[in-house]
Order: structure tokens, then sequence, then C-alpha cells
């Protein structure tokens, strides 16, 4: 498939901003994708070359694409920067000097998807000596075979990962479930696309020569009321008439629709095979490889998609509630209640006798923690696992336990290893379990997982499983918060006894206590350069929540407080500038855009209601309380959490 193909599917999806638009042109496109191009495809949809278990990151550095573009259309690089702020967008930019260049590529080959995908997988792995002028060559190799100046634009976007075309999680899942399965109408659906007038026809249009399961009272109805279209159906012999349960077989080799006269069916059906994809999606972490299952296999093949040990899964996470006994009424009574631990978290994975360590950003840790891969040998009896911990630090002299921020150094430290564990030693603490011996028990409640835990680990000084009582009364829980409080912990967590591990969902299965709990978690999306003994670093951070329907960030402040202006005193403006100015996707004056990776708790006095930010909410006073580099941009406080703390404020107010 050439490249183009896929540009102009990028294109249409910038030009549309409904979610459902999206799916539609996405759906559409993959169900005519080759086989041996589907991965390829279903990744660079997303903006990616590998999939989400994978920890490598294409992300060049917009000012090493600069230096590509440069090269590529031999223009001096200070020109390139000067269009970037012109135009704020790199892809533009290159779109812009591509469509200039374009006579002198009249007789070249055009550009293949599997050539881009290969050529940007080897851009993301080059090391060593000259990467960057390798990496540079590579990018100037792919611009300059571009038959069309589109092709450049979502090139350069790709590359420095910043895509902006809108394909998120929900989406890709819901197209995969649209373009792989039968596509399932319900006689409301149909009604109302009629009388919107269009519909209709559309789908009886599409449905010529094509295979349609009907319920039997939906023919009856469809028989009375469309006449005309209907016998034409008829004759093509394509309908299949029936008393459809929900059971129905919905693999596309079998059928093309299906038609149900009962709304409750149909949407049932609808959401067995989104559910199917997107539990499919859990266990593996990788759209392609669930793409590919679905096309060859319908909902049987995504069924047989299981956890890998190796391969390391989005861990679940938990929500907040005020109080204890707001707690217990949604996770149940009795609850199992866990000292919640002030450390990192750390997926513990062991397959053929070899452990492997992955970080909630399911980064491969394994080199930092030979300590932790040792003692979890020793003391985990089974042959092969995935478990869920957290990992503290211990301050040697005293013997008691370390806040988060003494111990984020062993996770960033790859040299001098031994130095460092000696110097900080620390204590896994085991709390959840997802496979056994091969044996899946994500499904399985979380009363079994604990049993699981306590039969498979034997604790010793190192190893140990999270403290926890089961209990319904407040009172032992309020003892035991102020017992975990006084132990150096954050807090606590409350967990449903029946629950299953759900990846990658905020999930009311456990539920956090802690007493800082309005602090947020933002994740940094631009900035503005500051003046005077700030100038040059970035002075005022623009802060954004996470939206997880549509997967955007939503602004909701800018912060420029809790910050020091020497790097001796913690945190400073200069470091931070440091750690973000790589992360440039857009420069617009005196302020840029940020591609959104640094996730920053935050201190604020109030939330108010703005119409300033895209959220609908501001922060009065918002203050920089510590950086949480071991989470992801998605583990941001959702709006939806905002509002029920806006709400909350009001509530005590009036
Ligand atoms: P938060 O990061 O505030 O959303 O709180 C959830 C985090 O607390 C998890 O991601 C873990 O890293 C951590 N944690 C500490 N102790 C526990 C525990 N007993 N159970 C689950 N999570 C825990």
């Amino acid at each position: 498939m050439d490249y183009l193909q896929l540009a102009n599917v990028y294109n249409r999806l910038e030009s549309k901003a409904s979610k459902l638009e999206k799916t539609d042109i996405v759906a559409q496109f993959l169900e005519d994708v080759d086989k041996d191009e589907l991965e390829a495809v279903v990744l660079l949809l997303s903006g990616r070359v590998y999939p989400g278990w994978q920890s490598q990151e294409l992300g060049l550095s917009s000012s090493l694409m600069i230096k590509g573009i440069a090269k590529a259309y031999g223009i001096d690089a200070s020109k390139i920067e000067d269009k970037w702020r012109e135009l704020g967008d790199l892809g533009l930019v290159a779109e812009k000097y591509s469509s200039q260049k374009k006579q002198s590529r009249l007789f070249s080959k055009s550009l293949t998807v599997m050539h881009v995908f290969d050529s940007l997988r080897r851009i993301a792995e080059i090391e060593g000596m000259k990467s960057q002028d390798k990496k540079i060559d590579l990018v100037c190799e792919l611009l300059g075979s571009v038959s069309d100046p589109v092709e450049a634009r979502y090139l350069t976007r790709t590359i420095i990962g910043d895509l902006r075309v809108g394909v998120a999680e929900g989406l890709l899942r819901d197209s995969i479930a649209y373009a792989f399965f039968t596509n399932v109408y319900w006689k409301e659906t149909l009604l109302q696309k009629v009388d919107g007038g269009t519909r209709l026809s559309l789908v009886c249009e599409s449905v010529k020569g094509r295979k349609i399961l009907v319920d039997t009272e939906l023919d009856a109805f469809l028989l009375k009321k469309y006449d005309k279209e209907y016998s034409v159906l008829k004759s093509e012999n394509d309908l299949i008439v029936r008393d459809i349960d929900g059971d129905v077989e919905v693999s596309k080799s079998l059928c093309d629709y299906v038609l149900f006269y009962d709304s409750v069916l149909g949407k049932e059906v609808k959401s067995k095979i989104v559910s199917a994809v997107e539990h499919a999606f859990s266990m593996i972490n990788d759209f392609a490889a669930v793409a590919m299952a679905a096309r060859e296999g319908g909902l049987l093949g995504l069924s047989k998609l299981g956890l890998t040990a190796s391969h390391p899964i989005k861990v679940m996470l938990y929500q907040k509630a005020p109080t204890i006994e707001d707690a217990f009424k949604i996770v149940g009574k009795p609850a199992a209640v866990e000292y919640k631990y002030d450390g990192f978290r750390l997926q513990v994975h062991k397959i053929d006798g070899d452990v492997k360590l992955f970080t909630r950003r399911l980064e491969d840790v394994t080199l930092q923690f030979p300590d932790v891969r040792y003692s979890v040998n020793k003391s985990v009896k089974a042959e092969s696992f995935i478990l869920d911990c957290e990992v503290i630090g211990v301050d040697k002299e005293t013997g008691k336990w370390l806040p988060f921020q003494k111990i984020s150094r062993r996770i960033k430290r790859k040299h001098k290893i031994e130095e460092i564990i000696k110097e900080i030693p620390v204590i896994v603490n085991f709390f959840d379990v997802m496979m056994v011996a091969g044996k899946n028990l994500i499904d399985a409640p979380f009363e079994e997982r604990r049993k699981m835990i306590e039969s498979i680990v034997s604790e010793s000084e190192m190893v140990k499983v999270a403290k926890h009582i089961v209990t319904s009364d407040v009172r032992a829980v309020d003892k035991f918060y102020k017992e975990s409080l006084s132990k150096g912990n954050e807090g606590i967590m409350m967990k449903s006894l029946s629950a299953p591990y759900k990846p990658g969902n905020r999930v009311g299965y456990g539920i956090k206590i802690k007493p800082t709990m309005d602090n947020l978690d933002l994740v940094v999306v631009g900035a503005d350069y500051g003046e005077g003994k700030r100038v040059g670093w970035f002075s005022s951070f623009h802060l954004a929540c996470y939206d997880s329907d549509s997967g955007k960030f939503l602004t909701i402040g800018k912060m420029g407080t809790g910050i020091k202006e020497k790097t001796e005193e913690g945190m400073s403006f200069e470091a931070l500038t440091d750690m973000l100015k790589p992360h440039i996707v857009k420069e617009k004056g005196k302020s840029v855009v940020l591609k959104p990776t640094l996730l920053v708790e935050v201190a604020f006095e109030e939330i108010q209601k703005s119409s300033k930010y895209s959220s609908g909410f501001a922060l009065r006073f918002p203050r920089l309380v510590r950086l949480r580099e071991d989470r992801m941009a998605e583990d941001a406080s959702t709006v939806d959490e905002i509002s029920m703390l806006y709400t909350g404020q009001r509530g005590r107010d009036t």
C-alpha cells in the first residue's frame, strides 16, 4: 500500500471532529488493508511504530527534526525554525517545503507504508556513535521520497510523536470492532436513519450483494415498509431470515449485517463485540495483534489472546474517595484494606526462570534492580507469574521507610548500580497477581488473587505481601489508616473482595484514601518563556487533566510557584526547562506547546469554573508539589474527578 493512501486517511480524520465519523473512516479503511500490512497500518494510525507493551518510542525531538527537514530540502535550519514559529506545526512546515520541491520528484517511485514503517523503526532503534546524524539521514531519505506534500506533513508529525489526528485508544477499539465484525443495526436506529432521510438507503445500497442476517420480526417490518428495497435484496438471495438471539455469530465471513427487531438485543450484541476487543487489548496491550486476531479468528480468535509473561500489561488504576464511608459504598462490605505504600509501582514477570521488571509506564527496569530480581526469585515459588507490587526505599540508618522522591533515583540510575543498592535498599510489597503458572487470574475475584499471593510468596526481609486486613467496620479501618500513616505511608487502599483485575482502567475496584486528597496529578502541555532573571527558561507551565472518553488533555491553569530559582534548592526552572524542551511541538511567540509527557503533582487553593480553559475549570494558586516521572500522561487526574472535587467544594461551601 502506498503511504499516500494512509496520509489521505489522516487528512480526512483531521478534518472531522466527530468521534463517530472518525470511527467510520478508520473502520472502512481497516477492512481493506492486506494481512501483511495490518500491523504497520494499525500502529501508524495511532502514531506509533511499536505496540504499547514495548517501551521503545519514536519521538525524535523537534530540534533534530528541524535539522532533518533542513537537510531534505536544502534550506537553512533557522529558516525552518522561523516558519515553524509562523505556522506552529512542523508537519505543515515540511509539507510547505515539500510542495516547493515537487517538480524534481515527478518520476520517483512512490513511498509505501511498509517502507515508512521499517524506516521509522530504524530511526527509533539507532544508537551509539553518530546516531543523530544517521537518524537525520533516514528522515531526509523519507522526506525526499514523498510523492505528495501531504505525506511530508504526516511523516514529520509521526516522527516527532505528535500526529494530531485524534485516533485515541477508544476510537481504535471501536474501529476494529466495526471493521472486522458484522455491523449490527436494530429497528429504532434504522427508523431514525430513515426519518433522517439518508441512512436506510445507505444500508440498502451497501447490502446489495452482501449477506444479511435478519431477525424474523424485523423482516416483516422491513417487508411492509420498504417493499422496494427488500425485493431487490431478496432477489439477490442475500437475506438469512431467522430468530436471532444474543449469541448470534458475528463473524463477517458468515454475514455482513445483522438487523435486529429488538434494540436491547442489538445493543447487547454490539457491546459484546466491543468488550471482546477491549478485553483482548487489555491482555496484550497491542492493537495490531488484536486487529489481526479479530480479522483472522473473530470472537474466538480474540478470546485466545492471553497474558504473556515478559510483555507488560497496563496496570489497574484506582479511584479516590474522601472518606472511609464513601469508600465502603463503592467497594462493598466487607472490604480488603491495605497500606498505601509511598513508592513506585513495579510489575514483576517471571518466565523460564527469568525475572523481568517493568514500571507503571511499562519501561523495562530489570537492569536497575538486580537486588529485586534476586530476592523475588528466591521468595516467590512459581515457575512463571505476573505480580503487581509497590517498591519502597528504606533508610539504611534508621530502617524507616523513605518517601517516593528518595527512591525515584533508583529507577533512573543505569550505572554503578551496586553502589546505589547499598545506599538505598528497597522492600517489595506484593498487592496483586495477574498470572501464575500460565493461569490467567485477571478475571478471578481479588479475594482469590490475594490468597494466591499468600500461597506463592514466602516473605523475607526484602519481599513482603502488602499489609492487609478484611473488615466491614469503619472504626477498624480508621485505626488501620492511622497506623499506616504513622509508618510513613501515603494512606490506605480499600479494595472490593469480588472484583477482577482491570488493566489500564481507573475503576472503583480499589479506592485510595490519603490526607493530601485534593492534590491533582496534571500534565504539562505547554509553557511560557520567562523574562528578566528567568530569561531562556520556562517560567510558567500550562497544566492539563485527562478526558478518558475522548483521550484528550484539557487545560486547567498555569503554574509558576513551587519551583526553585536554583537547582540546589530542589526542582528548578532551569531543570524543568531542560526536561521539557525536547518535547516542544509548536512555538508561538513566548509560548510553546509541549507533547504531554511530564506528570506533576499539584496543590491548589480552590477549583473554580472557567471558560478560559478547555476543561471548564481553573485552579486558584496551583503549586508544584513533586514530579511524577514514574507515571504516564494518561495517569493524570481526570476531568470527571475534578468535577467531583469541585462539587464537593460547593457542598462544603453551602
Ligand atoms: P495513585 O497513584 O495516587 O493513583 O494511587 C495508586 C497507586 O498507589 C498505585 O498505582 C500503586 O503504585 C500505589 N500503591 C501503594 N500501595 C498499594 C496497594 N496496597 N495497592 C494498590 N496500589 C498501591
